[in-house]
């Protein structure tokens, strides 16, 4: 393909204009890091301010309407997952529910004595697992990398629970939840799915796999801002049968009753601790209206040939300068985000990034991501992006210039 195609595609597709519910700079950097943290739609921005209004109009009135938000706002992210209502809470951070629902299902969900997971997942969830293992006196057996038949091969009789990033930060390799979570089933163990990566990118279908138990974060492809809320996900029937570690005033039954002893409340609202954060939970709110103008199924389908074009950009470009692909050519088993392998990716990117050309992310060891989000990143941008590597690199790259940045 040559650049006109590309342009060409962009003005073809239906999906091009949802990039002005985002005012991106048209000078700046091409951005391809929304897998990291999504850039702000303009309607975030209005409901942030509006929620500084309810707040000053309603003070504590607000409360009436607000305490219902996690359960609301969890109703609507839930249609993403695929989750029917009265499943999902928006709240916390992906780590803490991360550990709340680890803990319960430790704690109360099963006696067995081993966890599986990747021994590649996103640090937070080996940390959350390493500490729990621990302290509720469990194996941590990591696979290395696993394919969806490596993780099935891997549950057994004494596997209490397997909890996986369904797409990896590093690789972009997705697992088969479906085929993942019927293995589990059929031995007899929990599935706790860690979404971070694919809420908002991939079709998710959490009721239709039978999964258990789900995390996940809205400020990558969700776009609700840095640090906005997570979400956890509670398969219906499990919600009363296993009992969450943090025992709060808000997952407690007749909250305002203030009894003297926790009692956990009934469904999905167990599993809420402390006060939620309003401002937070309208921008979830006004950026999966943002989503939810096209559907995931659109997003997707729009995601697999951004993801498509880089990868042929890639082959052609960055291979003979000796770059690898990392990420699976087969769509249904990526996520939206491709990886590249560079012996010089982490001064590489650095010097796109400080250069104001492309920002993208390095990860260790080799890894250079290039995560394109189909709400705003433009086919002319991925063509771009790899034009000003491929330039980067032929150019020369200085290995020893310090590196200002933290991420
Ligand atoms: C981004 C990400 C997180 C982030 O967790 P926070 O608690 O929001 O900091 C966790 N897990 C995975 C797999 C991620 O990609």
């Amino acid at each position: 393909v040559d650049r006109a195609e590309v342009v060409a595609m962009d003005e073809a597709d239906e999906l091009t204009q949802l990039r002005q519910h985002f005012s991106i700079p048209e000078d700046g950097p091409i951005y391809l890091d929304g897998n990291s943290l999504g850039p702000p739609p303009s309607a975030v921005g209005a409901a942030v301010i509006h929620a500084l209004d309810e707040w000053r109009l309603r003070l504590v009135g607000g409360w009436e309407e607000w305490i219902d938000l996690p359960t609301k706002i969890g109703d609507r992210l839930g249609r993403l997952l695929g989750a029917a209502p009265g499943q999902v809470l928006v709240c916390d951070s992906t780590t803490i529910n991360l550990y709340k629902v680890v803990a319960a299902a430790l704690e109360t969900g099963t006696d067995r004595g081993e966890i599986v997971a990747d021994a590649g997942d996103f640090p937070t969830d080996r940390y959350v697992l390493q500490g729990l293992s621990r302290s509720t006196g469990r194996r941590l057996r990591l696979l290395h990398d696993p394919t969806s038949d490596e993780v099935i091969d891997a549950l057994g009789s004494d596997t209490a629970l397997v909890c996986l990033s369904h797409v990896d930060f590093r690789t972009g390799r997705r697992l088969d939840g479906a085929r993942i979570c019927q293995a589990a089933r059929d031995a007899g163990t929990l599935t706790i799915w860690d979404l971070a990566h694919s809420a908002g990118a991939v079709p998710l279908e959490l009721d239709d796999w039978g999964a258990d138990l789900a995390v996940g974060c809205t400020y990558k492809y969700l776009n609700a801002g840095p640090g906005a809320p997570g979400f956890v996900y509670v398969r219906r029937d499990l919600q009363d049968l296993l009992g969450q570690p943090i025992w709060g005033w808000f997952g407690q039954a007749r909250q305002f009753e203030m009894g003297e002893n926790y009692e956990p409340a009934p469904g999905i609202t167990s599993f809420l601790a402390g006060t939620p954060g309003l401002i937070g939970l309208r921008a979830v709110e006004a950026a999966l209206g943002v989503t939810d103008q096209v559907g995931v199924g659109a997003l997707w389908a729009k995601s697999v040939r951004l993801t498509e074009l880089l990868l042929d950009r890639v082959d052609e470009r960055l291979v003979p300068l000796g770059a690898k692909v990392v990420t699976p050519r087969q769509p249904d088993q990526r996520g939206s985000h491709v990886s590249i392998s560079h012996p010089k990716a982490r001064p590489w990117c650095r010097t796109l990034i400080e250069q104001r050309l492309v920002v993208g992310d390095f990860r260790p060891p080799d890894i250079f991501r290039l995560g394109p989000a189909p709400l705003y990143t433009r086919f002319v941008d991925c063509f771009d992006a790899v034009e000003e590597m491929a330039r980067t690199l032929e150019a020369g790259i200085d290995e020893t210039a310090p590196s200002g940045r933290v991420t």
